[in-house]
């Protein structure tokens, strides 16, 4: 790894990737293994943190395969299946069990980012791919007459990168196409991460999801990791009581006073001061641009459900560098070539994204469903735990909540818990 480049640099690469996290790395993994010539930036030095809750789906686990580095994580034990976790809802009905066992597989690992992050890096590396770190890019600039990108740092002794395509992959906010007028908006929500360090806490689970009341349709997160810690999200998602802005004081409020939560961290648990980032949700309207694609959160490629957008940042990967082929073989760079990019990151998950949406809205007017799923599980047991699991982690589609099997009996448990309720006031 290098964090610098010849300042008379004349090498014109196939493609600079701006941003080195899932998105950026597997785009260059994918592209390099196809023989191109890569540049992946990031103004990061690796092993660099990354604000996250570390949940890592079966979906993201296929991409870390291929890139040869689930064995090596899983070998030097610094992943942690999830085998024992459920969820509370916000009536505080709770159902928590051992869903690998009838799964035969897990559907999530926890991995540190600074570890993961750092290991796909390498595998894109190992590919072929050009990595130059700590290059924190101030201007990009598309020069029409020579038919490539001019990438310039904040630092000029690291000279100038061109390449006929360009992609952003520089997160949530993405400057980069911010700047160059393709989006036009900020991140709509938020979440907060901290490390509960091993040995300070008595958390015995590997994974729950708490939607407590108030918090819907966001939620709260508790992962066990593969050294001990324990990692705590709170999650704000937009069409709920909370803003933005209540981020601070909601971690707070429920990192101290939910009883799942107070009762797994213990008196003595040792808390890191709170790390939070932004969450571009649902995926943009417009991804693409002559020589140029948006990839992972700077695409918005977030599940509006879940905030998670690990595992679709990686299939956004694999689908950029899948066009850019095709793209390549034809030397046409053009938006009506390019856009095919947005099709089928669309048809992958992208129209999922959209149901996503469409229960954030159910949930925050009617967060009932959650207390009936939650006592479904407790009458069905973890098959039905496990329906709901691979559902929301990406594994099935979103519409699969619609099936009659699934749905029938959740209405009827919510016209239940609707009758229990009013019998009781
Ligand atoms: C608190 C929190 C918890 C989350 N929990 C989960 C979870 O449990 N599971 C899940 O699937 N998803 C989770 N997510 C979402 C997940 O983190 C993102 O979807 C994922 O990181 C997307 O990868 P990416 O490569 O698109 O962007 P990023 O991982 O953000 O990577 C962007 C990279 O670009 C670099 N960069 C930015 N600007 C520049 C620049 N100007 N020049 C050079 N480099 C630049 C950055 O240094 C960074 O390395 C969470 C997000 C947050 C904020």
């Amino acid at each position: 790894m290098t964090n610098n480049t010849n300042k008379d640099n004349k090498e014109i690469f196939d493609v600079c990737i701006v941003g080195a996290g899932p998105g950026g790395s597997s785009t260059a993994f994918y592209l390099a293994k196809q023989g191109k010539n890569i540049v992946l930036l990031d103004k990061e030095k690796f092993p660099r943190r990354k604000i996250c809750g570390d949940a890592i789906s079966q979906r993201a686990q296929i991409h870390l395969e291929r890139m040869g580095v689930l064995q090596e994580i899983l070998d030097e034990g610094k992943g942690h299946y999830s085998a024992v976790g459920g969820l509370v809802s916000p009536r505080r009905i709770t159902y928590i069990d051992n869903s690998a066992e009838e799964l035969g597989s897990h559907l999530i690992m926890s991995i540190k980012r600074e570890i993961m992050d750092e290991k796909m890096v390498r595998a894109a590396v190992r590919e072929g791919a050009k990595l130059i770190e700590e290059y924190n890019v101030k201007e990009v600039k598309f020069l029409k007459n020579k038919k490539f990108w001019e990438v310039k740092s904040f630092n000029k002794e690291q000279g100038i990168i061109k390449a006929k395509v360009l992609i952003a992959a520089d997160g949530a906010t993405s400057k980069i196409s911010r700047s160059l007028g393709i989006l036009d908006s900020p991140p709509e929500a938020v979440c907060s991460s901290v490390y509960i360090q091993a040995g300070t806490h008595q958390y015995k689970d590997d994974g729950v999801c708490l939607y407590t009341q108030d918090i819907v349709p966001g939620y709260l997160a508790l992962f066990k990791e593969a050294d001990g810690d324990v990692v705590f999200c709170c999650y704000i998602i937009p069409g709920g009581r909370y803003k933005s802005e209540d981020l601070q004081h909601v971690h707070q409020l429920f990192l101290t006073g939910e009883p799942y939560v107070a009762e797994a961290l213990g008196p003595k648990a040792k808390i890191e001061p709170m790390k939070s980032g932004p969450l571009r949700l649902g995926g943009v309207k417009k991804s693409y641009a002559k020589n140029f694609l948006i990839v992972g959160d700077a695409a918005g490629h977030i599940d509006p459900l879940t905030g998670e957008g690990i595992q679709y940042a990686m299939d956004a990967g694999e689908i950029a560098a899948k066009t850019l082929e095709e793209a390549f073989e034809k030397e046409d760079f053009s938006e009506r070539i390019l856009k095919v990019y947005q099709k089928r990151w669309m048809k992958s998950f992208g129209k999922d994204f959209k149901w996503s949406s469409r229960m954030v809205r159910v949930l925050a007017k009617v967060p009932i469903f959650l207390d009936a799923f939650a006592y479904l599980c407790n009458k069905k047991g973890v098959k039905y735990l496990l329906k709901w699991a691979t559902i929301m982690t990406g594994s099935e589609p979103k519409l699969n909540f619609f099936k009659p099997n699934l749905a029938l009996p959740l209405l009827l448990a919510v016209v239940r818990l609707k009758l229990i309720k009013n019998q009781k006031s």
